[in-house]
């Protein structure tokens, strides 16, 4: 899948760096920038750390540990640990009184093996950070260890939220976003707002991504079972041949979204799987399929499951089969809240600069911040980690996916600013 960034000003709709800003508050952005600079190779070191020991989804015991140590070593107030599994929260309150925000990211890895050659390689075999959730993470501690030594200027509290299991836990088990809110992690403090970032190799480091409103996609999963009848494959006639009924029912399933659905409505239905029959000669009385949908908006969502269980069942109604079919909700649309992102731009503007803040196209990849999203409104954006001039371009989830390691000081900077800036405006 290519997800493809428009730098065009056009398309972008926020106004420049906005407002008046006040003296004391360029000075304190200028200090956070300033702070991150000087992060610069500890955040290298933290990243290089927790790429070569990548821990997959709910089995993140090492780099969870590594997090709670460094909140402590910070002198934050609270560090709640084995929160859904393997995560950790932290809360750092700030020397002046107001609400709480929080900030989130993720912190797994993905079952890839590594095939680049580079000093910081995965040590551990067919495990790799291919998602940047190492990046995330490292950002995440940068921007602690900036606030943490800052808090008496910080206008409220802030809660940091680190993720397990955000590409999805085993099968079998709950975990990441949903058990995080589950077991109460925007409860006691509740943030007014909340704030995550991914890193894209589309964007050049340096750079932002940001997008208003549905950014990605939602994402279901679905099993469907053609239930035919076994024959002899020299008689056809008294069997029903489930390879050639899901032939057909894949073919039409690809047919909702050109004929049945708004063309204006992005839709994605991939058949991922399809598993049947057992012999040459013989008549397959049964084929599996598994696939995903990917949706923009909750009505088109609801559509595509009537739609694929009316084909479904029309097609092997006509030919005397019978289906099941199994459709389970995955993560919801990234939604970001617009008065946020609005209120959010400038700050970012200004500290990278107007023409670094870039429109971001949406994407059909589905992630699992939303679920935070339902609860409080929230600005989910992307941090340029691309690099064409050192070869950093590989797409997430492939075996040479790498970051440029710059965006580790770009992320703090910008995501340190953009929470004590949310503060700074309730007051
Ligand atoms: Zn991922
Ligand atoms: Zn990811």
């Amino acid at each position: 899948m290519k997800h493809v960034v428009f730098a065009c000003s056009l398309l972008f709709s926020f106004s420049m760096s906005g407002a008046e800003v006040s003296p004391s508050a360029t000075a304190r952005e200028q200090k956070i920038s300033a702070a991150a600079e000087n992060l610069r190779s500890t955040l290298i070191q933290t990243r290089r750390d927790f790429h070569m020991h990548p821990e997959l989804s709910n089995r993140e015991e090492r780099t969870s540990r590594i997090v709670a140590e460094k909140l402590r070593s910070f002198g934050f107030d609270e560090v709640k640990t084995n929160v859904a599994k393997y995560g950790v929260v932290g809360l750092l309150k700030g020397g002046k009184p107001g609400p709480c925000v929080a900030v989130r990211a993720d912190m797994d890895a993905l079952p890839i093996n590594e095939t680049i050659d580079i000093p910081y390689k995965s040590q551990t075999p067919g495990v790799k950070h291919a998602c940047g959730h190492d990046g995330h993470t490292t950002v995440q501690l940068g921007v602690a260890e900036i606030l943490s030594k800052m808090r008496e200027e910080i206008p409220g509290s802030i809660k940091f939220i680190f993720q397990p299991a955000e590409e999805g836990p085993p099968a079998g088990e709950e975990g990441g976003a949903p058990l995080m809110i589950k077991e109460g992690v925007l409860d006691n403090p509740r943030p007014l707002a909340i704030f995550g970032l991914h890193t894209t190799t589309e964007i050049d480091a340096g750079k932002i991504g940001v997008r208003s409103g549905p950014a990605q996609a939602a994402s279901d999963m679905f099993d469907i079972t053609i239930h035919g009848k076994w024959a002899h494959a020299a008689h056809p006639e008294v069997g029903v041949d489930s390879v050639v009924i899901a032939a057909e029912c894949v073919t039409a399933l690809q047919t909702i979204k050109s004929r049945r659905i708004d063309t204006f409505q992005p839709v994605i239905l991939t058949i991922g799987t399809i598993h049947g029959g057992n012999r040459r000669n013989v008549i397959a009385g049964e084929v599996k399929l598994e696939g995903t949908i990917r949706t923009f908006n909750e009505d088109t969502r609801k559509r595509m499951k009537e739609l694929m269980t009316q084909t479904l069942e029309g097609i092997c109604k006509t030919y005397g089969a019978t289906v099941e079919i199994k459709i389970e909700e995955g993560t919801m649309v990234v939604n970001n809240d617009p008065k946020l992102v609005e209120d959010t731009v400038p700050v970012m503007r200004r500290v990278v600069g107007d023409t670094n803040v870039i429109t971001a196209e949406p994407r059909m990849g589905a992630e699992d911040f939303s679920y935070f999203q339902q609860v409080v409104p929230g600005f989910y954006y992307r941090l340029g980690s691309g690099n064409k001039a050192k070869g950093i371009t590989a797409d997430a989830h492939t075996p040479e996916f790498d970051i440029d390691e710059e965006c580790l000081v770009t992320g703090s900077k910008v995501m340190a600013n953009v929470l004590v800036d949310f503060l700074d405006r309730q007051k």
